[in-house]
């Protein structure tokens, strides 16, 4: 990462997530509860939401500032409409890693159009095989069957490595931790359970609702022996173990209990066209202004440097049960 032109803080600026809507077909208890996100929510104007030029403009913009992956998110990244153009205006950009993450309840029929696009692989989020403990989670009467239908179409159409998220809730989805792993144990995808977090200020978040890493690496390890192996590159979140008969590996995502902010290279630009440089943010820079006024990419990109190299955001390393009550951004907004 020697020639990244941000590298001066300690945290370079490396990756990007884009969210391209803030809807979503699913009303998950910890990301969007129905009580706030029901019929009356209103979701942002499309003339609001970024374009597909506006962003491959700002991407543009942020690979000169040494961003080499994109991870397109949400909302439901599937629900905007031909997401496959937007893919294909990436992928012309060059050299990057360029994934999206999804409740995987489209992907069935679009996995291959976004593999041809140019998407490289995904991340599909599920939170257990089981239809009624599913249910619990994300709150829409889904199939987990469809959501697997939708890794084999990713599997088939090259989308790999394939990573699968499953956020942990205590006494709500603790007992789909091991079923989980042992079905993905041996299929060459990585589970990784991430701790229920404090996202935004709707979701009731509780630390005695937080199911620590090391007790689900425990779980797992009682019946399928694991060991710890090094992270792949420097910031990556999750905490990688392998299990010792060398049929795969699983990663844990500790933002609670073990934070790694020290670590983040990671910025969030919005649906909206607002740039995050934390997760917890309450509040961001709004780079579609500035596009929407007329500025020149050398305006915008100094508008980026000034807000990443005076960024001192560490929100997890300082969490605290008085954190978790700022009115902080919503993740279906900021994305994931
Ligand atoms: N809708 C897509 C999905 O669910 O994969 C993409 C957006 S979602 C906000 C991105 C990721 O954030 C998902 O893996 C989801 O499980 C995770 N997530 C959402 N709310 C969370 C929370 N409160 N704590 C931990 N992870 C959360
Ligand atoms: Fe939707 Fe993803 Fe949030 Fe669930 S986690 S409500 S699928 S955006
Ligand atoms: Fe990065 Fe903020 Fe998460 Fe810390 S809390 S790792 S600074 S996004």
């Amino acid at each position: 990462m020697g020639t990244n032109p941000l590298d001066t803080l300690g945290r370079p600026l490396h990756d990007l997530r884009i969210s391209v809507t803030d809807r979503c077909n699913f009303r998950c208890v910890y990301c969007m509860p129905k009580e706030v996100f029901g019929k009356d929510f209103q979701f942002l104007p499309r003339a609001e939401i970024l374009t597909f030029e506006e962003i491959e403009r700002l991407v543009r913009i942020f690979v000169s500032l040494g961003v080499r992956k994109i991870r397109l998110t949400g909302g439901e990244p599937l629900v905007r409409r031909d997401l496959e153009r937007l893919v294909e205006k990436l992928a012309s950009i060059g050299d990057l890693d360029l994934t999206l993450t999804t409740n995987g309840s489209l992907l069935a029929q679009k996995a291959r159009p976004l593999a041809e696009a140019g998407l490289r692989r995904v991340t599909v989020s599920l939170d257990s095989l089981d239809d009624a403990t599913f249910k619990r989670m994300n709150d829409s009467d889904f199939p987990v069957a469809k959501v697997l239908a939708g890794i084999e179409a990713a599997r088939a159409a090259g989308l790999a490595p394939i990573k699968i998220n499953m956020v942990t809730k205590r006494a709500v989805n603790e007992s789909s931790i091991v079923p989980m792993a042992r079905y993905f144990k041996g299929t060459g995808m990585t589970l990784r359970f991430i701790e229920f977090m404090d996202v935004g200020s709707t979701n009731g978040w509780r630390l005695d609702d937080v199911v620590p890493a090391r007790e689900i690496v425990a779980m797992i390890d009682r019946e399928m022996p694991l060991e710890p192996i090094q992270a792949g590159y420097r910031g990556e979140v999750a905490a990688r173990y392998r299990y010792k008969d060398g049929t795969g590996e699983i990663g844990v995502i500790s933002s609670v209990t073990q934070p790694f902010c020290a670590d983040c290279t990671r910025a969030r630009l919005s649906a909206d066209g607002s740039l995050y440089t934390c997760l917890f943010a309450t509040q961001g820079h709004d780079l579609r202004a500035l596009l929407r006024s007329g500025a020149t990419d050398d305006e915008i990109t100094r508008a980026i440097t000034a807000v990443w190299t005076e960024r001192t955001d560490r929100y997890s390393d300082l969490r605290s049960e008085e954190t978790a009550g700022l009115r902080k951004i919503e993740m279906s907004f900021i994305g994931g």
